[in-house]
């Protein structure tokens, strides 16, 4: 417990006072009353998203083919333009950044890439607290190479059930290892792992190494490169607030330039002989290689607004204002609702958490439905987390706050045992 916390409600409308981002909320379309703290899983959607989807339906209408060619946006290269404007969130140079497929298709292409199973070196390392989609992706990679999965996914298991060690992940770095493939942000916890500790030590074992950014690409900054990550991928739908089904990027570090795709496509092409439509596949001399297909434009157009959010905002002061707010949320639960049940399931030191608050409660699927009603929007993950995610671009200290007093009056009424204990479809 912090002595000099500050419980106030004049206290939160000061922190909103002293706030240099505070501007950016204005940008997005927030409804009113409601406190949305599931940013992390679907971005709400900013007025210059809107007008970058609106306009490439303008485009369509008005270009019809030419757009591939003309336009502000020609769709030829929106891909690679995406990907540089992408580059500097992930700390990647312009030419290591594509945005192209989803997460689990990238997953799928940078596997097919950069796993090589040679004699006794066959085996993926993974962890027991890792994305079920991740999870299949790599179990399916395995079969179709006629591998079984129960014997060569190890998924380095958690301590506690919420949090992984490092050194734990290191030890398991053996020569069986082929490939590496780790969080960057724990889905359910939050706990952010030390990237290029984990980097260093696959390099020092000449194992390639790769990460799913979904967690903290938009909340916290990376510097991919120069740690020598391998590879990476992510959705952009979350922090990014591209929108529901947005197209995903990935990053190649540029040593490996020049590689063939594992999942070849014409997409894959260097873009001045794609149209010579030779048989023989020349693929592009960037992480443009490890596209596959078509561009979705109509699932790309809305980021080109949302990263000009994040290059006005940049990434480093997002950061320090996200660890600001779920430090205010932690010391806020501490204070408000202690003796009712709830811990942390991130460490909480601030190099260790990413961008949203775990909360971990026995009642947590119905305090989450309570939550809804009382019009805070939370995001519960089976069987015990509430995630509370303070979003830097659009969130206030004063919606945190006001978000803790309706917990604590759900918690002081036990209004959530009006709910039967069961998650719904979409949780
Ligand atoms: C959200 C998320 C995904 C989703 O993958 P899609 O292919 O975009 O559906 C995958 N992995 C992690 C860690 C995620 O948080």
């Amino acid at each position: 417990m912090t002595r000099s916390f500050d419980p106030s409600l004049e206290k939160a409308k000061a922190l909103d006072r002293e706030d240099d981002l505070s501007g950016f909320r204005e940008e997005f379309y927030i409804r009113e009353g409601n406190i949305y703290l599931d940013g992390n899983s679907l971005g709400l959607m900013s007025k210059r998203a809107e007008a970058a989807l609106s306009e490439a339906v303008a485009a369509w209408r008005d270009y019809g083919i030419d757009g591939w060619t003309d336009g502000k946006y020609p769709w030829f290269t929106l891909s690679e333009w995406l990907g540089e404007k992408t580059a500097p969130l992930v700390g990647a140079e312009a030419d290591e950044v594509v945005v192209t497929g989803s997460t689990t298709v990238n997953l799928h292409q940078l596997t097919s890439t950069f796993y090589r199973p040679v004699e006794n070196r066959t085996k993926i390392l993974a962890d027991a607290l890792t994305f079920p989609s991740d999870i299949y992706a790599l179990q399916s990679q395995l079969q179709i190479r006629g591998l079984d999965p129960e014997e060569h996914l190890i998924r380095v298991p958690s301590r506690d059930g919420h949090t992984l060690r490092e050194e734990d992940l290191i030890a398991a770095m053996t020569e069986e290892v082929a490939l590496i493939v780790l969080p960057s942000v724990l889905y359910r916890s939050g706990q952010l792992l030390d990237m290029k500790r984990l980097t260093a030590a696959a390099k020092e074992r000449g194992i390639p190494i790769g990460f799913d950014l979904c967690h903290s690409i938009g909340a916290i900054p990376h510097r991919l490169s120069e740690w020598g990550v391998d590879f990476a991928f992510w959705c952009n739908y979350k922090y990014l607030n591209s929108g529901p089904g947005g197209t995903g990027g990935l990053y190649v570090h540029r040593k490996h330039f020049g590689r063939s795709p594992g999942l070849a496509g014409w997409f894959s092409s260097r873009k001045d002989v794609q149209f010579d439509m030779d048989h023989r596949l020349t693929p592009a001399a960037t992480a443009g290689a490890f596209q596959i297909g078509t561009p979705h434009i109509l699932s790309a157009a809305p980021l080109i607004g949302s990263l000009e959010l994040f290059a006005e905002a940049g990434i480093d002061r997002l950061r320090k204002k996200s660890l600001s707010q779920t430090r205010y949320l932690m010391d806020l639960v501490e204070h408000e609702l202690a003796g009712m049940g709830f811990s942390f399931g991130h460490p909480t030191e601030d190099e260790r958490r990413g961008g949203h608050v775990c909360l971990v409660h026995d009642e947590a699927v119905r305090i989450s439905k309570s939550l809804k009603e009382y019009g805070v929007v939370p995001d519960f993950r089976a069987p015990d987390v509430i995630r509370l995610a303070p979003i830097a671009l659009y969130t206030s200290y004063t919606e945190v706050w006001e978000a803790v007093r309706r917990l604590k009056k759900i918690m002081e009424e036990k209004h959530y045992e009006k709910y039967e204990k069961k998650r719904g479809v979409v949780a």
